[in-house]
C-alpha cells in the first residue's frame, strides 16, 4: 500500500516526539508499506517566528514572510529523515520545491496548482520513505510560497490525490474528530465517519482538527482521510463522501471560533451600491468578512454589522476608513466568538436553530448575531461565554449519548 502520513506539530513537538514519529512510520515501513511522511514544524514553531518577524514590522512583505515560516516545517522533515535513517531505514527529506508542490503566487495563502510528482516517485520507486516538508511550496515566479496555517493538512491531502495513495491518515494528539473539541467538553464523543460537507463546516467554523482548505480539496480529489493520534493506535474517524447511515444523524458537532472581531459601521448613507463598495474594497484586500446584518433604514442612514478574523481587523479599519465621507463611524469588538451546530440531518427537520437559541436563552447568553445554511447555525456571542455555549448545545442536542 502506498500511503501518505501526516503529523502535526504537537506530533513532532521535541526530540523524543520525532522519535516516536520515526518508531511508527518505521513500522509501517516494515509492514510493507510505501510511505510519504509529512510533516509540521514543532507546535509553537511557527507562532515563534511570527512573533519575531512582529519584532522589526507590523505589517512585514509576506514574500519575506513565507521565506520565513517555511522553515519550521524544513526543520522537522530533516530531522526525521535523519531519525529515520539512524534507524536503518532508507529515507529523504524534501521541502515543498522538491516535492513539486507548485503553488500560485499568493504569499502566506497560496493554493497548490499542480503537483510534479517525479522526483517523489522515483524516491519511493528505490525504496526510501520520503519525508516532506509540508505547509510550502514554490510559486511560478520560483518563491517560496506557504498554504495558510495549519497548510501540513492540505500539504499531504493534495499528495495522496496526485499519487493516488491508499491511504491519507492525518497524526494529531487527538484520536480522532469529536462532536466537539474535547479540550472544552470532555463528555464529547468521537465519531467512526463524517462526511466531507460536515467536517469542512465544523473546521470552516472553528475546529481547527483539520485545516478547512484540506477538507474540501479531499472532497474535490476524493480522498479518504483517516484523523488519528500519533500518541495510541485508537482506530481513528474516516474522512469521506456522505454515506446512508449519517443522514440519520440531526447534528454532528459543535465548533467554537475564537477568532472573531465585530465590526460595526454606523450611520452608512442608505444609497443604492453602497454595500457593494465596501464589501468589494474589503473583498480586493482579501478580508474574510463572515456573517454580514444590515438594520432597516430609519433617518436615511443604517448600520452595518459583520464579523471578521480578529487578525483581520487592523486591515478592516484602514478600509473602512476609505469611506468617511458615506459613514457615521465604526466600533470593533474583539471580544466575540462564533458558536456553531453543524449536522447534515438539518436540511430535513425543522427546529433545530429554536433549540439552539432555547440553550442559549436558559443560559441567559446573548446572542448579537445568527447566520444559518442548510447544515448549520452559527451564532456571535461574547466570547467569555464561548466554551459554555459549547457545552450547553452539547447537551441540549445530547451530543454524548
Ligand atoms: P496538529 O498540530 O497536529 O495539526 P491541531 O492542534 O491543529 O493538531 O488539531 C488538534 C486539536 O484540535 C486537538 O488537540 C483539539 O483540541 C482540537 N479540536 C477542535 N475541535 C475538535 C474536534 N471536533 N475533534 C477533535 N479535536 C478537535
Ligand atoms: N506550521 C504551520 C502552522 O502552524 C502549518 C501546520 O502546522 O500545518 O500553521
Ligand atoms: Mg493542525
Amino acid at each position: 500500500m502506498l500511503i501518505v502520513q501526516k503529523y502535526g506539530g504537537t506530533s513532532v513537538g521535541g526530540l523524543d516526539r520525532i522519535e516516536n514519529v520515526a518508531n511508527r512510520v518505521a513500522k509501517s515501513k516494515r509492514e510493507g508499506n510505501s510511505l510519504v511522511v509529512v510533516v509540521s514544524a514543532m507546535s509553537g514553531e511557527t507562532n515563534k517566528l511570527v512573533e519575531y518577524a512582529s519584532h522589526f514590522s507590523k505589517t512585514p512583505a509576506k514574500a519575506e514572510m513565507d521565506m520565513l515560516l517555511s522553515s519550521g516545517e524544513r526543520v522537522t522533515a530533516a530531522l526525521l529523515a535523519i531519525a529515520l535513517q539512524e534507524m536503518g531505514v532508507d529515507a529523504v527529506a524534501m521541502t515543498g520545491r522538491q516535492a513539486g508542490i507548485k503553488t500560485d503566487g499568493n504569499h502566506t495563502f497560496a493554493r497548490i496548482e499542480s503537483i510534479d510528482t517525479t522526483a517523489m516517485k522515483s524516491a519511493l520507486d528505490g525504496g526510501k520513505v520520503v519525508v516532506v516538508a509540508g505547509f510550502q511550496g514554490i510559486s511560478q515566479k520560483g518563491q517560496v510560497t506557504t498554504l495558510g496555517r495549519g497548510g501540513s493538512d492540505l500539504s499531504a491531502v493534495a499528495i495522496a490525490g496526485a499519487l493516488k495513495a491508499n491511504a491519507c491518515e492525518i497524526y494529531s494528539d487527538v484520536d480522532g474528530i469529536y462532536t466537539t473539541d474535547p479540550r472544552i467538553e470532555p463528555k464529547a464523543k468521537k465519531m467512526n465517519y463524517i462526511s466531507y460537507d460536515e467536517m469542512l463546516e465544523l473546521a470552516s467554523l472553528g475546529a481547527k482538527v483539520l485545516q478547512n482548505r484540506s477538507v474540501e480539496l479531499a472532497k474535490k480529489l476524493n480522498v479518504r482521510i483517516v484523523a488519528k493520534s500519533s500518541f495510541s493506535n485508537a482506530s481513528g474517524t474516516i474522512i469521506e463522501k456522505e454515506i446512508k447511515e449519517m443522514e440519520a444523524v440531526l447534528v454532528s458537532g459543535i465548533a467554537l471560533d475564537r477568532n472573531q472581531a465585530r465590526v460595526t459601521v454606523r450611520e452608512v448613507s442608505d444609497r443604492p451600491g453602497i454595500a457593494a463598495e465596501i464589501f468589494t474594497l474589503l473583498a480586493k484586500e482579501q478580508i474574510n468578512v463572515d456573517m454580514i446584518i444590515q438594520n432597516a433604514s430609519t433617518d436615511g442612514t443604517t448600520n452595518l454589522g459583520f464579523t471578521v478574523p480578529e487578525s483581520e481587523v487592523e486591515r478592516a479599519k484602514e478600509v473602512i476608513s476609505a469611506f468617511d465621507h458615506d459613514i457615521g463611524g465604526m466600533d470593533f469588538d474583539e471580544n466575540v466568538c462564533k458558536v456553531s451546530v453543524v449536522g447534515v440531518g438539518m436540511k430535513s427537520h425543522s427546529g433545530v436553530a429554536a433549540k439552539a437559541f432555547s440553550a442559549m436563552a436558559s443560559n441567559n447568553i446573548n446572542i448579537e448575531m445568527i447566520s444559518t445554511s442548510e447544515i448549520k447555525v452559527s451564532m456571535v456571542i461574547n466570547e467569555k461565554y464561548g466554551e459554555l455555549a459549547v457545552r450547553t448545545l452539547h447537551d441540549a442536542y445530547e451530543l454524548d449519548k
